[in-house]
Parts: C-alpha cells; structure tokens; sequence
C-alpha cells in the first residue's frame, strides 16, 4: 500500500450549508471542479458525489452531525473516484467543513488485496474462502435447489513425481482452462488446492449436475501435453445436492466429498452421487457389534492354501461374526462397518492373536506351516501398529516368519510415512506380506518394489475370468500371465485365490502360480476340520 506525504493527504477542503450547497471551495477543491465539471460549475455538493453513494453520505451527516468520516465516490475528470470525508460542523453558522482525501489508490490495493485473499494465484480461479461465500450467498437467495461437485485429480501425484513440479503446476492450469469452458454461467469454479477443485451449479438439478459432471471427465481424457511423453489423468467427481444431502456449506462439502472417495474406491474416473447412510441400521449394527465383541460372538474360519502338488501348506484366516440379533453377517459387511466404528485396530489385534495361537497348534504337526491374516488399512493409523504385531507373535510363541499379513493395495497407495515405517519394523523381523486383491485397486507397480513385500494374491475376479466356459477369455488369461510374470521378475510369489474349478487350476499352475486357494481346494473350515485335515495329509504322507 502507498504511504501518501501530507501535502497530498488533504486534497480538497468544501464549506457547505445544512443542505450541502458549496459556500467555499479550497485553492485544490477549485482544480476539482474545473477538472469535473465539463459545462456548468456544480452548487450543491451532493452533484459531485457519485449517486449511488448520495444516500449513505446523508445518513451518516445525519447519525453524527457533529463530526463524522465515510468513504464514497466523487466524480473527478469524469472518473469515479473514492475519497475519505471527514465532515466537522461549525456549529454558529449551521455549515459543515468537509475535508476529502484521495484514496483511490487504496482501494485499488485493497479490492485488489481482496481479489488476492479469495482467487488461487497459480490458476486465477476463486479458492475457497471465495467459494464458501458464494455457497453462502446461494443458500440466502433461497432460490432453491442447487448441486456442489468436489473433483480430485487422479494420476496427479504420479504427473508431479515424475515430471516435476513445473509441469504439475501446467497440469493444473490446462486443467482450470478446461474445465472451466464446461461450467455454465450461473457456475462457481473454485480450486480448493492441491489437486482439488470444487463446482456450485447454481441452476442445477441433479440430472443436469451429472451430465455436467460427466462432461468433465470427457474434457479430461484427453491427454496433457507434458514433456517428454503425453500424461493421462482423470478425475474422480462426488456430487451432493442442496436440501437433500445438506442444508449448510460445511456438510454440503462434506458429503460431496464423501461421494467422491466413493469414485475413488470404485475405480476413479467417474462421477458418484452421495447416498445418505441408513444410519439407524449402522448404529444398531455398531451397538451389536460391540456387544458381540464382548459376548464372544467373532471367531476365525481358515482357508487351506496348497502347493503346486496340492499340498496342504498353509491358510488364511477368515474372521466370522455370529450377532445373537443379526444370525451370520458376512465379512464384507460387518468389516466397513467395524472400520468406521474405530473399532478394527483392537478386532485386527484379536484376529492376530487368536490365529497364531492357531498356528502354534498347527505346527506341532506341520512345523514350517503358514498362517495369513488380513490387515485392515486402517490398523495402520495406531501409532505403535508394529509393536501390537510382534507381541501378539511372540506371546503366542510363533516364528514371525511363519506369519504373511495380507494387505491392500490402497494401504500402500496412501501410504504415509509411519505406515512405511511399520512395514520395514515387521520386514526386519521376518514377518512377510503379501498384496491382497492385487489387480484390483490403483495397480501402480511403483510401491512393489520399494516396500518389503514377498508376495501377491491374484484376485478371485480374475481367476474367475480365466475358465468361464460361455466366454472364452484370452484377454483376461493374458492379464493373469503378465501378473505372475510381473511377480517373478521382481521375486515376488504368486497366490491365487478364488480356484473353483480343475481348468482355472490348471491353467494357473502351467503360468506358474506358487500357491493355491479355492472351493477346488478347500472352503473355509474352523480350526479343528483344518486340524482334522492337516492330520490326514501327515498320516498320507508317513
Ligand atoms: P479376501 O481377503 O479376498 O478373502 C477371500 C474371500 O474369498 C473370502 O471371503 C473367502 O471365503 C472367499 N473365497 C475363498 N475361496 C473362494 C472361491 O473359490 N470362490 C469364491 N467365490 N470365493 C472364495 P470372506 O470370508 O467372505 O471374506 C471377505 C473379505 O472380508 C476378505 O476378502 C477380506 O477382505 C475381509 N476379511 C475377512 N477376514 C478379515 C480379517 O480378519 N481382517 C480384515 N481386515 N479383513 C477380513
Ligand atoms: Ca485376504
Ligand atoms: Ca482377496
């Protein structure tokens, strides 16, 4: 902001009457009107000041008549231009002094200040504290229904890591520039940061939000000229809709959010809508589950895995839950749900130790068997998630290197730095992990190779692709084949899981899978059939 000397604070000084008729005009005041009025010389004050400020200007003089200050705008060489009044009353004669100063300057700094405080430098869009405002203005207007979009870049990390940082930056502009063609003229485009952009549809229903939405994807997909080769990046869109998924701007986002994540999961690049959670359902699932921990209502079921010979090598434990009012849930419902609750990092230890202590029998007759236990990502939040591991291991008296922890592969795509720290802890100490559902999530190869993991599970998607008798698939049975080949040029071991059938087997064990799981095999069991059966083999085999 310019700092103004004294000579050139005080531009004007007026001496009006009650009415704002000019008595006497400063030696400047006298350039100001020469200057201003083109063809008559103006009687009132109230000619020069610009008439949208006319009425202000009059009530403060009223408010404070003995003194008062405002900001309008006076009309100068046919310019608006904003001064500061300061009005002083001479109370004999009923006049007023009027001193105006020249602050156009200021606030130019000021909108422009202003401007800066609410746009994104890098992309000129307007950021957050911009889009709030006007989600709040929207909201006040009640001209009703309206639709916020939150969009996430996907693949923009990898653009930045490999390309640098310049051309992340150029990633984004081209984006704005893009996207910004797409949004009607009612529309707020906002960058929230990072990756993260943002989009009120001001007239929108949620048809129409999601074929704006949908044009966004397509204006996405074509490829950003990055040096040296093109990237590809899409985008992930969550929609919520005002009133339904939210009557305020804070929950609005949210939800939106929340409906983007759920692009994310299930796959990227697309547009979801955010469905309200039957949360009565939740809660009562939630309240049963914490009563159903306490009760004893969980135990684990455990899958046989088998060799390249079909032999009996080792399994993977399957938690079970049996609530008194739910009967038998599967696991792919009550885990969510267990996860969202907070209460997976004391079920994940549970599971742990209830099957090394599986295990611990198990080797009295099959010394070098293995055991696999699933790991929810989010047992990684507990900071001291590695130390949980090695004592639930060594308190069951198990070699760490006879235990495999399954993992996913989001767990490793958003890996943070103590998630990185708690895999090289329990590397060191034996324990091995494994890529659960490996092909089915981001399948970026970059972490295979920089984390400690020993094996991968081929997802029972594509293994059930492999053999469908009706469509015979060679794309599908080439993708399986680049997986184990991938696997075995970086020494990594293949599992495959989801076996029903001789020719899936078959087929799998020719490409040179190392273990096998499935109904072929073995469904899961409970621990005294795995036992019984672990028996028969060692009596076979004596
Ligand atoms: P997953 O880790 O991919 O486990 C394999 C699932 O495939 C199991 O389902 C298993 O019963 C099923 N399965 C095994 N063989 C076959 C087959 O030949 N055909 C078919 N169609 N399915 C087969 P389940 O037991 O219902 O478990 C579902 C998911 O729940 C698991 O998928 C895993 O993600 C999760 N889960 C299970 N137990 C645990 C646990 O202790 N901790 C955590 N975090 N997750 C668990
Ligand atoms: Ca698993
Ligand atoms: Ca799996």
């Amino acid at each position: 902001m310019s700092t103004p000397t004294l000579d050139r604070v005080l531009d004007a000084v007026f001496r009006v009457d009650g009415r704002f008729d000019i008595k006497f005009v400063s030696e400047k005041g006298q350039q100001w009107l020469a200057a201003t009025a083109s063809v008559t010389l103006p009687t009132s004050f109230l000619q020069l000041v610009c008439a949208d400020d006319v009425d202000r200007f009059c009530q403060v003089c009223d408010a404070t008549p003995d003194g008062f200050s405002c900001d309008i705008r006076i009309l100068r060489n046919d310019e608006l231009c904003w001064v500061h009044v300061r009005g002083y009353r001479l109370a004999a004669a009923g006049q007023f002094v009027l001193c105006l100063i020249d602050i156009s300057n200021w606030k130019r700094d000021e909108l422009a200040g202003r401007h800066a405080a609410e746009h994104d430098a890098l992309t000129g869009l307007p950021n957050r504290v911009f889009f709030k405002r006007a989600v709040e203005h929207q909201l006040l207007s009640g001209t009703g229904r309206f639709t916020i979009a939150m969009l996430d870049l996907d693949g923009f990390k990898k653009v930045n890591d490999t390309f640098g940082h310049a051309m992340g930056d150029a990633v984004l502009i081209e984006t704005a520039k893009r996207l910004t063609k797409i949004v009607g003229p009612q529309d707020v485009f906002a960058r929230l940061g990072g990756d993260e952009f943002v989009l009120l549809m001001a007239d929108a229903d949620l048809a129409a939000a999601q074929a704006r939405a949908r044009g966004m994807l397509l204006a996405m997909a074509r490829p950003f000229e990055t040096a040296p080769h093109n990237a590809y990046l899409g985008v992930s869109i969550g929609l919520a809709q005002f009133p339904e998924h939210g009557r305020d701007c804070s929950v609005l986002l949210n939800n939106a959010d929340n409906a983007m994540y759920h692009s994310k999961n299930a796959g990227k690049n697309r547009v979801s809508v955010f469905v309200p959670k039957e949360s009565a359902v939740d809660f009562s699932i939630q309240t049963a589950i914490h009563n159903g921990i306490q009760e004893g209502e969980f135990y684990l079921d455990f899958q046989p895995q088998y060799d390249l010979n079909r032999r009996l090598i080792g399994a993977e434990a399957l938690m079970r839950w049996k609530g008194q009012d739910f009967g038998q849930v599967p696991p792919d419902k009550f885990i969510p749900i267990v996860e969202e609750s907070g209460l997976m990092p004391f079920l994940g230890t549970w599971a742990l130790r209830f099957a090394c202590h599986q295990l611990r029998q198990i080797q009295t007759l099959m010394p070098n068997f293995i055991m696999s236990v699933n790991v929810s990502p989010v047992q990684f939040g507990a900071e001291d998630f590695d130390q949980q591991v090695l004592q639930a291991i060594a308190e069951c008296g198990v070699s760490p290197a006879s235990v495999v922890l399954e993992i996913t592969e989001s767990t490793l795509m958003h890996s943070q730095e103590r998630t990185e720290r708690a895999l090289a802890t329990l590397c060191k100490h034996g324990i091995h992990f494994s890529i659960d559902d490996f092909g089915t999530g981001f399948s970026s190869l970059a972490y295979l190779t920089r984390l400690p993991v020993s094996s991968i599970k081929i997802d029972k998607a594509f293994v059930r692709a492999i053999e469908d008798e009706h469509k015979a698939s060679p794309t599908e049975k080439k993708l399986v084949t680049a997986m184990i080949n991938l696997a075995h040029s970086i020494d990594l071991e293949v599992v495959a899981e989801g076996v029903e059938n001789e020719s899936q087997f078959a087929f799998l064990k020719q490409s040179g899978c190392n273990m096998f799981q499935g109904y072929l095999l073995s469904r899961p069991l409970s621990a005294a059939a795995l036992t019984h059966l672990l028996e028969q083999q060692t009596k076979v085999s004596a």
